[in-house]
Order: C-alpha cells, then structure tokens, then sequence
C-alpha cells in the first residue's frame, strides 16, 4: 500500500466549529497567545494557562469530527495513512485515524510538572485541572501543550514520516508555524504534494505543489476521487 502522510492544521477542524489562529473571533483576542500558549506564559501566570485549556476542552467536548476527517480515516482501506497533526484536538482520533502524530500536544492530556513522561488523559466528565491539582503520587500537573518556546518531541518522527511519504498532504495550515512549516522539505523529491487551503499560504519558490484552494471537506473529498492506489 501507498504511504499517504498528511500535515494537518487547524483548518481541519475549522468546520467542525474550532476557531483557527488566523480566523480568530474573540478567542484569541481575549487572551494573547504569548501568554496562554508560550512557555514564559506559564512560568508567569499558571492560573491563567490552566483556565484557558480547560475552557479549550469543554469547547473540544461538544464538537464533532467533520467530513475531512471522517474521510482521512475512510483512505485507510486504500493507503498506508499516517496523520501529522499541529493541532491539539482530538478530532483525527475520533474520526477512527489509527495512526495520528500530535507535533503540539494533546489537549484532553496532562502530565505531571516533575516526571514528564507521567501523561494523564482526562475524560469528558473530568476535564479541569488548576494549579492545585495533584497526580496520584501528589505532583502538580500541566497541560500537555507544547508550548511557545519548548521543543517539539515529535518532530524527528515527523520528519522521518515526510521522508517515506508516497504522496504527502498538507491541509488548513497557514504554514506559518515552526517547525511544523518545514516538513515539506523532506519528502523525496518527486513525490506528489497536494496543499488544500480555501486561502492557500504562498508555496516557497522551487517546491512542486498542486494547490487546492478549497476547505478541507472538499479538499478530502478530492482526494477520495482522485488519489490513485
Ligand atoms: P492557523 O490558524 O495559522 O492557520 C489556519 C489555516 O486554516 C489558514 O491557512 C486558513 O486559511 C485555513 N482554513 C480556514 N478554514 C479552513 C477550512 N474550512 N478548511 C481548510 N483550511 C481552512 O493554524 P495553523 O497553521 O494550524 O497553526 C497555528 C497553531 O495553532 C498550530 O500550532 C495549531 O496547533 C494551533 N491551533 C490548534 C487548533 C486545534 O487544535 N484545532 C486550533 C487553533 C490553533
């Protein structure tokens, strides 16, 4: 089978009602990003950054997978699928995707301040945390964004990903963010690279791509019909 890597973006999720950067409304307005998405953010004021993510989840909790992802997971009985991810929902997962890559985090997770690899996974009817919350050996948590500022952990398996694509995907991102943006550099040359973006970012002179400036729903859809196994 065909490997087919996709790099998603908020734009995925976009039609399912979660606002991206880019088209923020009020979201994003309200609090600046530099102080609930980056790492001095939360040295400065955790209260605030754990306030924010858990208004995030009782958001994620009400919206749904939309077509773009219900048909990335439908492409697994043709192609190899691997999903990239930026984003921190978990709306690739909830469309059946077997094997998604969160390069930002995981917004219905937690871990624990002192011992990193202590990842907690909240549920639908457990979704706050505050800076008094402990872990079972009683160790403050935080949630499992990367933030601003920290290394991306998953990046080299991304790269790694890009490297053995097939074809490679890229949909509803500005392309603005990095490393994330970057990942387009390391598929091999000559293989098939789709961007799908209603309003696509300008492509970097010498890379391939074929533009689909379509939202994701359709973009999906287009690739259902025309991807070649
Ligand atoms: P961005 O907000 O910078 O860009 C979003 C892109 O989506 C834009 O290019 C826009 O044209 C496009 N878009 C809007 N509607 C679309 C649709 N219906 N179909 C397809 N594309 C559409 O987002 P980004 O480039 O992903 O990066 C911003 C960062 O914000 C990332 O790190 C991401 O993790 C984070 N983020 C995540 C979520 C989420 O988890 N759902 C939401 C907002 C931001």
């Amino acid at each position: 089978m065909k490997k087919l890597v996709i790099s998603s973006g908020a734009g995925i999720s976009a039609e399912s009602g979660i606002s991206t950067f880019r088209d923020a409304g009020g979201l994003w307005e309200k609090y600046p990003v530099m102080e609930v998405a980056s790492h001095d953010g939360f040295l400065k004021n955790p209260a605030l950054i754990h306030k924010f993510y858990n208004e995030r989840r009782k958001q994620l909790v009400t919206c749904k997978p939309n077509f773009a992802h219900i048909g990335l997971h439908q492409l697994e009985e043709r192609f190899d699928v691997r999903v990239i991810t930026q984003n921190i929902d978990d709306l690739h997962e909830r469309a059946g995707s077997k094997n998604v890559l969160h390069l930002h985090g995981e917004l219905m997770k937690v871990r624990s301040l002192k011992h990193e690899d202590r990842v907690y996974t909240l549920t639908s009817d457990n979704l706050e945390t505050s800076v008094d919350t402990r872990d079972e050996y009683g160790d403050p948590v935080r949630p499992h964004i990367v933030f601003f500022q920290e290394d991306v952990p998953n990046f080299t398996k991304a790269t790694e990903l890009a490297k053995e694509a097939d074809i490679f995907v890229v949909i509803g991102t500005s392309l603005n963010v990095y490393p994330a943006a970057s990942l387009l550099y390391y598929v091999k040359p000559g293989t098939p690279v789709y961007y799908i973006d209603p309003r696509p970012a300008p492509i970097p002179e010498g890379t391939a791509v074929h533009v689909l400036p379509m939202k994701a729903t359709e973009g999906v859809q287009w690739l259902i019909d025309n991807l070649k196994e």
